[in-house]
């Protein structure tokens, strides 16, 4: 697979933050294209819990970023979860008396339930029906079902064949094999100087879907390509695995590293036409709870925030009271509240490019903001320095310098000062930067608390 138009590597961290923030306007647009032609590229394939779909998505994955693919064994213990057997399917039908396919899962992967054991029988109508589901309120569209811890088989299709499924019997095939096997997952971790990572967590289970969620792995994936070529105080780790399954998986395989995440983000759905909608941590309060806001206040003021809910994506796991990690949700029209959700309309029309790269946009900018919260000590505090004397007084007002000098005290963080002050994190990152440079200001060494 080629993804077009590569673009040139990432900013890097160190660099003032107001010319990082308008460059990064630029490129989202560049990146929205290239994620838009990723999920084209995945939207073929036929993913689930486990399996070579899974694997292949991994694989494709690869050429982009350098993803380690785990594989972890069937049978294996996550807490009060087993890995189950791997699912693989080759195809699926249900044939008409005359031998035609009505329903042909290489027309959509969607066809057929998700996990679905085999069979190859002629059964009755009444029986088929019984192993049919569809969504009579939205008769054109196959609804997506999925029946991973029950050993059971099924069809989806359109409510409007029931019209013409009118023969006494069917002849149903379902080539799959459930064996041990192995639940594969990629992992990529952008090291950093000091102790501590970012994590980005985002789910590849869904068949022929688009904004759930092949525009949360869209998304991770460029803006891993992206932080691999900038300067990394913290390090970055990105999960691509089946949702529930993946993260109990890999935080049983990693529940020291969960003590070290200082923030991170769970992404699905980032790819629609909406506005962006961001999901609280379990804390609420937490650094990426107060950067995604910060972020949306001066880059995004449609934008809205929800209280963290026991209900939505992988929080549920990272934030689970066992963990509690400080990790929010980022969506655009959140799951459930578009109509083309989990049903086969939910394709390549649904996501845009300018919503995938406007996701990009704003993810990147709060990544920066937990790289770069600096906390700072203001050299002469007696009084206000003369800025003028340093070249400093034409920016003061434009660079918030007096905000800066002012809080400066050993205890507030640039985020801190960025907030009280309403002046965006990156103008004062971009003042904190000139301050230094006139001997003003130095770095408090300790890390921020997270
Ligand atoms: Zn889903």
């Amino acid at each position: 697979m080629s993804v077009p138009g590569q673009v040139a590597a990432g900013l890097a961290t160190a660099r003032p933050g107001s010319s990082l923030q308008a460059s990064t306007r630029e490129l989202s647009t560049a990146i929205g294209a290239e994620a838009y032609a990723l999920c084209a590229s995945l939207y073929p394939i036929c993913r689930s819990l486990t399996g070579e779909g899974v694997r292949e998505t991994l694989r494709r994955l690869r050429e982009v970023i350098p993803l380690t693919i785990n594989e972890v064994p069937s049978g294996t213990q996550a807490f009060d979860w087993t890995v189950p057997d791997e699912w693989n399917i080759r195809d699926a039908y249900v044939l008409d008396g005359d031998g035609n396919r009505v329903i042909d899962f290489k027309a959509s992967n969607l066809h057929v339930i998700g996990n679905s054991a085999p069979i190859d029988a002629v059964i009755s109508r009444a029986e088929l029906l019984q192993h049919l589901h569809t969504d009579p309120t939205r008769p054109d569209w196959i609804p997506y079902r999925h029946t991973y811890y029950r050993h059971s088989w099924g069809f989806c299709a359109p409510h409007r064949l029931l019209e013409n499924l009118n023969e006494p019997e069917y002849r149903v095939r379902i080539d799959s094999r459930i064996e041990p096997g192995s639940l594969s997952y990629g992992e990529l971790l952008l090291p950093g100087s000091e102790r501590g990572e970012i994590l980005i967590s985002t789910h590849t289970c869904h068949p022929s879907l688009c904004n759930d969620n092949l525009s949360g792995i869209a998304v991770a994936a460029l803006l891993a390509r992206d932080l691999a070529g900038c300067d990394r105080r913290f390090g970055v780790r990105f999960l691509f695995l089946p949702a529930t399954l993946g993260p109990l998986v890999w935080l049983s395989r990693n529940e020291e590293l969960a003590a070290t995440i200082r923030g991170g983000l769970v992404l699905a759905v980032c790819g629609d036409a909406g506005e962006p909608t961001y999901v609280r941590s379990r804390h609420g309060r937490a650094l990426i709870d107060r950067a995604i806001e910060h972020v949306f206040m001066h880059s995004s003021p449609k934008a809205s925030i929800r209280d963290f809910a026991p209900t939505g994506y992988d929080q549920r796991q990272y934030c689970s009271p066992g963990f509690d990690l400080p990790m929010g949700g980022f969506m655009r029209t959140p799951n459930g509240e578009y109509a083309q959700y989990h049903t086969s309309a939910d394709n390549l029309d649904v996501v845009r490019p300018e919503g995938l790269g406007d996701s990009w946009r704003l993810i990147r900018l709060a990544i920066d903001i937990l790289q770069e919260d600096r906390r700072y000590l203001n050299l002469s505090p007696k009084g206000e320095p003369r800025l003028g004397a340093r070249g400093l007084y034409a920016d003061a007002e434009r660079l918030g310098l007096l905000w800066i000098l002012n809080f400066s005290d050993g205890r507030h963080t640039l985020l801190d000062i960025a907030e009280r002050s309403r002046v965006p994190f990156w103008t004062l990152h971009e003042g904190a930067h000139r301050l230094r440079e006139s001997g003003l200001l130095r770095e408090v060494s300790e890390s921020v608390p997270g």
